[in-house]
């Protein structure tokens, strides 16, 4: 059970005389002035985070690309360009966000299986440093798209190590029989094919295992069964700048205790070492582990509707805000922002407006409250808001920024005539 004492994000996120702080702000104060639903994120815990990674890879030729899916909020990722920060981007959507914060083309890498020849072009123009290319049919499009234009792409090729990341089958990324990556098996004839097509430069190898990865064991193997690839795929004649192992770092939900990214990185720059890797450049893309703890998405109780079987506690964010519990039975901590508790806690299913029954934001919580009352869902930095929806027509959460005593919004609510914007009747 989540206490006082073992609040996810902590200690950015705390009590502070009986009242829930994002740093030296009140969260009930945040409340009060933009309404709820409302996203809240610590700066100082985003570069926190950031900061171990960057501990981990110290004194290394290392460029740490935030893969910018888990929130893509401009204030976001200026942040972490300005602390030096590439990013792995999924869309030319996501090109064009890193661009509007003023992020270096060249420390950006685009990933995904689904890249159109538009998308490729664009990022052609931009000059990103690395396509991580998931099939031969992309290969063959890739090599044809920047031969059309003039250019030579930079790639990667996302290899598979079949490594089991022992994580929710739906964010297991690194196994056979999903669609991302390409096989162990396969890869070095990829390699061969890439090496030999005339729109492309070959210059490094790329895997993710999955994601919310709480324990070193898979990372390890990973690496292992990658450096074997990388050793035969230069024995054959293909030379690799980088090599990059992804992200998936796990976070604080529910009490889990991932490795701290420091830590990781000490074991696996250990094993890079002895197997003479160590001064290759490495890339990494952490998402999550950047901003997960970083957030907290504050909500108003609405009504209470106890009864006969459960009760319940409906509230006025719902799975169009936080889309996680609906889609992988995810757990995100819910507490109270005043400490002091109204009345005897009980057992509530915490539940949007949503009209579907699977939109709740957690089961079977014990929790004092009352109409009105405000509460915090924890760990909502990351796959939160950048998947959060209209669906109902309703208009997508405020965000604000916290730094030390001081608070910035960063993003408006979404306006109802916004919802409408492009519909042609
Ligand atoms: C989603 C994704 C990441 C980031 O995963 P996290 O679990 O958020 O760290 C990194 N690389 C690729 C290719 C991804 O698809």
């Amino acid at each position: 059970m989540t206490t006082a004492n073992n609040l996810p994000g902590a200690p950015f996120f705390g009590y502070r005389q009986g009242q829930l702080c994002a740093e030296d702000v009140r969260l009930a104060d945040l409340a009060a002035e933009h309404g709820t639903p409302l996203f809240v994120y610590s700066q100082a815990a985003i570069l926190h985070a950031l900061g171990a990674y960057q501990r981990g890879l110290a004194g290394r030729d290392a460029l740490i690309c935030y893969a910018m899916k888990a929130n893509s909020s401009l204030s976001i990722l200026k942040l972490l360009a300005q602390a030096g920060c590439g990013f792995d981007i999924v869309s030319v959507g996501e090109l064009e966000r890193a661009l509007a914060v003023g992020a270096a083309p060249q420390k950006i890498v685009f990933s995904g299986v689904g890249k159109t020849r538009a998308e490729m072009r664009r990022a052609l123009e931009a000059g990103i440093g690395c396509f991580n290319v998931e099939s031969e049919a992309e290969l063959a499009v890739l090599s044809d798209v920047a031969q059309a234009a003039g250019r030579v792409a930079p790639v990667s090729l996302r290899v598979n190590p079949n490594v089991d990341a022992r994580t929710h089958p739906y964010i297991s990324t690194g196994l056979k029989g999903n669609k991302f990556g390409i096989a162990h098996e396969q890869a070095l004839a990829a390699y061969q094919r890439a090496a030999a097509l005339p729109g492309l430069r070959v210059v490094g190898i790329d895997c993710h295992i999955g994601s919310q990865i709480t324990e070193a064991a898979p990372y390890l193997e990973a690496l292992e069964r990658v450096l074997d690839l990388v050793t035969a795929i230069e024995a054959a004649g293909v030379p690799l700048e980088h090599l990059d192992f992804g992200g998936g770092l796990g976070i604080d939900y529910a009490g889990e205790t991932p490795p701290d990214a420091q830590d990781l990185w000490r074991q696996l720059l250990a094993r890079l070492d002895a197997r003479g890797f160590g001064q290759r450049k490495l890339m990494i893309e952490p998402g999550r582990s950047l901003v997960g703890n970083a957030g907290v998405c504050l909500t108003e109780v609405l009504y209470l509707k106890p009864g006969e079987q459960k009760n319940f506690c409906i509230v006025d964010a719902a799975m169009n805000d936080l889309p996680r519990p609906a889609l992988y039975q995810a757990y995100h901590a819910i507490v109270p922002l005043g400490e002091a508790p109204h009345g005897e806690a009980r057992s509530w299913e915490v539940v949007g407006p949503v009209c579907e029954s699977g939109d709740w934001i957690g089961h079977d919580r014990s929790l004092a409250v009352q109409q009105g009352d405000r509460l915090a869902v924890m760990s909502a930095g990351a796959y939160c808001m950048s998947m959060a929806s209209n669906y109902n027509s309703r208009p997508r959460a405020a965000e604000v920024m916290v730094s030390g005593a001081s608070a910035r919004l960063v993003r408006q609510r979404e306006s109802l005539a916004g919802l409408t914007t492009g519909e042609i009747v």
